[in-house]
């Protein structure tokens, strides 16, 4: 009797593993859209992948977080900016084919010739989606020398419009204005790792702004998420999911 009990336990673990583990070993959430679903792969730190209607979007794919040589060839790849946590040339050379389009920032196009340069505030349809640039910089936290860790104008965050979802990747940014003026965010990934990114002080105001329906930290490195969600806990409508992005 034990046995079969323990057999049966053994056997559902067995099912829930193979169906709650993709074969590449990431998390992978999945979010319905009007025209099918999204899936989200987290990857590590800033590194994230966006499976719509066939596309593979990255973003910040980066050599340090995955082995891209065994995840699936990119249609699509975005960079935020130059920092080497988050562009990484041989991440392009692992992802891309002949039909890989690549979205960038003017300081990571001094390493990548072939890309498509945005700027803040710029929209683009690329490989048909929508793309539109948001600003991403430092307004309080600084190096010892005085200079922000983001400079405006230098890094881009991205709102892309999947099927009737707006998601929303910030960068490496503070909570900045311009976030007030952003709409109908769905999914809102906001960096938490300060002193280069959000505190979970600022966090918590940019979560109170943009009102996402999900709300994923990322870039949180050792930050204690737990204060953060201690903060939100009480704005209506926003859920928090945390994933493993280490
Ligand atoms: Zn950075
Ligand atoms: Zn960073």
């Amino acid at each position: 009797m034990i046995r079969n009990i323990f057999s049966f336990a053994a056997l559902f673990l067995w099912i829930f593993a193979a169906f709650s583990t993709p074969a590449h070993g990431f998390q992978t959430d999945t979010v319905d859209t009007f025209s099918g679903p999204l899936n989200i792969t987290f990857l590590g730190h800033a590194s994230l992948l966006m499976d719509f209607e066939g596309k593979k979007i990255y973003i910040d794919p980066c050599t340090r977080y995955a082995d891209f040589s065994k995840l699936p060839k990119a249609d699509i790849i975005l960079f935020t900016h130059e920092h080497p946590d988050h562009f990484d040339p041989q991440a392009i050379e692992e992802l891309r084919t002949d039909h890989t389009l690549v979205v960038l920032t003017e300081a990571c196009a001094l390493h990548y010739k072939e890309g498509i340069v945005m700027h803040n505030e710029d929209v683009k349809i690329v490989s048909g989606i929508k793309i539109e640039g948001v600003p991403a910089y430092n307004i309080v936290n600084k190096r010892p020398s005085g200079f922000p860790y983001h400079l405006k104008g230098m890094g881009n965050g991205y709102v892309l419009t999947l099927g009737n979802r707006r998601v929303y990747i910030a960068g490496d940014t503070e909570f900045i204005p311009e976030m007030k003026e952003l709409t109908d965010i769905d999914i809102a990934f906001l960096p938490v790792g300060p002193p280069q990114t959000m505190t979970v002080e600022m966090a918590a105001d940019a979560v109170k702004a943009l009102k996402p329906k999900i709300f994923y930290p990322y870039h949180y490195d050792h930050t204690d998420l737990s204060e953060l969600e201690k903060l939100i806990k009480d704005v209506p409508g926003v859920e928090m999911r945390i994933r493993d992005m280490q």
